[in-house]
């Protein structure tokens, strides 16, 4: 039997195959340190998992609204405004099963066959997959370490083409923790309205950001033009740790978000009862949980990158926001006589027990991305055991 090309030209995703990896080792009985995680290590605060149960049990347990709950678009809403000085109607809101549905929704609507989009790289593996499937066509704007890994509004223009249709914005960014400034999103915003291009801006994690010289900005805020050709994609996956509860957004022009639901009408119905619920608690309730975890985070932010700076071989970027540290493994490749990321992540993986996400499928050979949404204590254990890796390497590849 054959299947579509369009699924033939999805690959699969490097970093579940690597968590896999770490996995099965770890059924074996080996430690694992696993760098590799995309998501809080907290569990969902108690209020909001509070929310959920009452749901439940007070019935809450059928098909909503396509677009989600009225009460959670309009509470959307209030938090767009207050947090980011966007001002939506809850019909410009799309509730869906995560930022994912909510990106794959946008791409849907947006693309015709071969239209282009402008993603930044490195860049969230699922973006080219999604563009993809949606009949789109990835093109990819290298960005620079120097730069903060950020495409400058010069770069985007470069590479537009009569087919571009859309530019993807993900600040903060996985894979590389760094933070659009005011000034950078200015001039993308500029280029968009000038070139009609939808802007799709990924803020998913938005509430982890760590620096008070880099506070979050949503690109649809710097002026009404760019608000119309914005689509701003959220939700309580990262900021609320509430990952499985698969609750995100979409926030749009009426005619866009008219048509997300459309779509999402006839492939999801809505999103699941309960934890809209439970989304609606988490926006709408008490932010104390939200200040505690991204000090966790800035903790160990701080402390992996202090260790990381400080390792030969190696050379990493201070993430402002997100979770992850992005580093360039080229030296100690070449040093230690392994092939690539890959190889050298195999190695540490299998040697010594340390999962990361070697970066070829985000876009950067050479790189490798580590989570710090592990506890301090195994932070320092999984450096303790990179820094040996390095040392025991540094010299073999060198004649
Ligand atoms: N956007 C980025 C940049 C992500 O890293 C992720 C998850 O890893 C998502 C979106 C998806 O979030 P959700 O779990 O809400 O679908």
């Amino acid at each position: 039997m054959t299947y579509s090309q369009k699924s033939g030209s999805i690959k699969p995703s490097s970093t579940l195959a690597l968590s896999a990896r770490a996995n099965a080792l770890k059924a074996q009985g080996r430690a694992i340190l696993n760098f590799t995680v995309g998501e809080p290590d907290f569990d969902t605060p108690r209020h909001i998992a509070e929310a959920g149960i009452k749901a439940i049990n007070e019935g809450k347990t059928r098909y909503t609204t396509s677009s989600g709950t009225p009460k959670l678009r309009e509470a959307i809403c209030r938090k767009l405004l207050n947090d980011n000085g966007l001002a939506y109607r809850p019909e410009e809101i799309v509730v869906s099963n995560g930022a994912k549905q909510s990106l794959f929704n946008i791409f849907t609507a947006a693309l015709n066959e071969g239209d282009e989009v402008l993603i930044p790289s490195p860049y969230w593996l699922s973006y080219p997959a999604m563009v993809k499937i949606a009949g789109g066509r990835p093109v990819f704007v290298q960005t620079r370490a120097d730069n903060g890994f950020k495409a400058a509004a010069e770069q985007l223009e470069a590479a537009l083409t009569p087919r571009t249709r859309a530019v993807v914005i993900n600040t903060p960014s996985n894979p590389t923790g760094s933070v659009y400034s005011k000034q950078e999103l200015e001039r993308i915003a500029e280029l968009a309205v000038k070139h009609d291009l939808l802007v799709v801006s990924d803020e998913i994690y938005e509430k982890l950001n760590f620096d008070a010289d880099a506070p979050h900005i949503s690109i649809a805020s710097l002026g009404s033009e760019v608000f119309k050709q914005t689509a701003v994609v959220n939700g309580v996956s990262k900021s609320y740790a509430m990952t499985g509860w698969r609750i995100g957004y979409a926030a749009c022009n009426a005619e866009l978000a008219g048509i997300i639901d459309n779509i999402q009408s006839h492939c999801a119905s809505n999103p699941n009862s309960i934890a809209q619920e439970a989304a609606l608690a988490a926006i709408s309730g008490p932010q104390a949980c939200v200040d505690a975890m991204r000090a966790e985070f800035r903790r160990r932010r701080d402390y992996i990158y202090g260790r990381m700076s400080g390792m030969k071989g190696i050379s990493v970027t201070r993430p402002r926001g997100a979770f992850y540290v992005f580093a360039d493994v080229s030296e100690i490749c070449a040093r230690g006589g392994f092939e690539d990321a890959a190889a050298f992540s195999e190695r540490l993986l299998e040697e010594c027990g340390v999962a990361v996400v070697p970066a070829a499928d985000f876009g950067m050979p050479g790189f490798v991305r580590f989570s710090f949404s592990l506890s301090l204590e195994e932070i320092r254990q999984g450096m303790d055991l990179l820094e040996y890796f390095i040392e025991n390497n540094f010299q073999r590849g060198v004649q």
